[in-house]
């Protein structure tokens, strides 16, 4: 069902593309790199819609190349960058995400590529690996150094996941909350917020009546307690975001229903400037999550747009909220409702400027710098032999006669 309240996302899915403004990095000398970054497979660079990762890689990558950085992405077929892109696979594959057989794919075709380039005397001197769990896992088959950003929670069996080869690469965390949560054995190399470039967001200080809710429709992201605050709050309810693959029943039985085209209104997903424009004329994001968040992008972009965010204090939610100066914490529904009338006393050019410091690309291309070098120097030293990983004991078996194996 279609809101008024929003201009139709289909009519303005490009993004806005004026050049990236960096910030000088005062003093500070650069070298130049050859850096090969691994995207996923599964949507092109930078995204059409929904894309955090995506987004994320879209935006590095540009950085990195105003930088003078020498950056090859291999990524979906459909994407486009300022680094040399190379799409590995015949199609994006938004419908299968976390297929291994795409995934495998996709990094054993990146892993020829980087070794190739090495024996046509073009080597990359560092991999920066969005992609997944295949490429961490194979990190010790390459020989140039692996940044792995970890995109996700540490949960279930990610954990026993990262203490068997998170040692392979260099961990980066995307906020200092997922950094605490690593588990036992796994050590973390930095900590880079993802990035955002805050001057393509359009600040606005005059805001609509409708509270928003963005994301992908997951019972973790809280879409559905997004609707009992804004019941509770007495106030109109813009939903976004995709249905994705094993999210049906939960949407048909928990979003759905309460869709009316007056108070609740979901508008599919969005992109572009409609994308832009809807959190801009928010009265305030809700951000009811219920997981360890790793990040939170949408929480960012709300704030570049002056837009407060109020939000329950899981994972970065609780970094990225500063509690009274660019939106506020609450622990439940009734809180979240509550906190609805106090919004209007948050400053707008607080919350642009509380993202423009923290989580502006010029802050995450300084960081992915700073580990970069910091993966070589470490490669080069002598005695540093490439990690492997532990297997746990097994049985010796007596060689059969023979059997010359070893
Ligand atoms: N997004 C989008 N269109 C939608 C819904 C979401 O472009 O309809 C984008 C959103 O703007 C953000 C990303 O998808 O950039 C979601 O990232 P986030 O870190 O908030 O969530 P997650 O990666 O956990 O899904």
């Amino acid at each position: 069902m279609k809101s008024a309240l929003v201009p139709d996302p289909k009519l303005a899915m490009s993004a806005s593309c004026s050049p990236l403004r960096l910030l000088p990095s005062a003093g500070v000398r650069i070298e130049p790199l050859r850096v090969a970054v691994l995207a996923p497979p599964w949507i092109p660079v930078p995204p059409p819609g929904y894309g955090g990762i995506e987004a994320v890689v879209d935006l590095l990558c540009e950085a990195l190349v105003a930088r003078g950085h020498d950056v090859t992405l291999f990524a979906a077929p459909g994407s486009r960058s300022s680094a040399c892109v190379q799409a590995l696979l015949d199609a994006a594959h938004p419908d299968t995400i976390g297929s291994s057989l795409h995934e495998s794919d996709h990094v054993a075709c990146a892993w020829e590529q980087i070794d190739l380039a090495a024996e046509r005397g073009r080597a990359f001197d560092v991999v920066h690996d969005h992609s997944g769990f295949t490429a961490l896992a194979m990190s010790d088959r390459v020989d140039a150094p692996v940044v792995h950003t970890i995109h996700g929670p540490f949960a279930g069996e990610t954990v026993r996941f990262y203490q068997r080869h998170g040692r392979k690469a260099h961990l980066v965390a995307i906020s200092r909350s997922q950094a605490q949560s690593a588990p036992a054995g796994v050590r973390i190399s930095d900590v880079v917020p993802n990035p955002i470039a805050v001057e393509r967001w359009p600040l606005r200080c005059e805001k609509q009546g409708y509270l928003l809710w963005i994301g992908r429709m997951d019972p973790v992201k809280g879409a559905h307690r997004a609707i009992e605050v804004a019941r509770l709050a007495g106030r109109p309810l813009v939903l976004a975001g995709p249905v994705q693959a094993g999210q049906e029943d939960y949407f048909q039985k928990s979003i759905e229903p309460h869709v009316d085209g007056r108070w609740v209104h979901y508008i599919g997903e969005v992109g572009g400037t409609s994308k832009r424009e809807l959190f801009a004329n928010a009265a305030a994001l809700l951000m009811p999550v219920r997981w360890q968040e790793p990040f939170g992008m949408v929480m960012v972009e709300a704030l570049a747009c002056g837009t407060p965010v109020i939000a329950f204090p899981e994972g970065a939610a609780a970094e990225i909220v500063i509690d009274g100066q660019n939106g506020m914490l609450v622990s439940d529904e009734a809180g979240m409702a509550r906190a609805i009338g106090q919004v209007g006393r948050i400053d707008a050019a607080r919350c642009r400027a509380s993202a423009a410091e923290r989580y502006d690309v010029s802050v995450s291309a300084a960081g992915y710098e700073r580990v970069y070098h910091q993966a070589i120097d470490r490669r080069r030293r002598p005695g540093i032999l490439r990690p492997r990983v532990m297997l746990p004991e097994r049985r010796r078996v007596p060689a059969e006669p023979g059997n010359t194996s070893r």
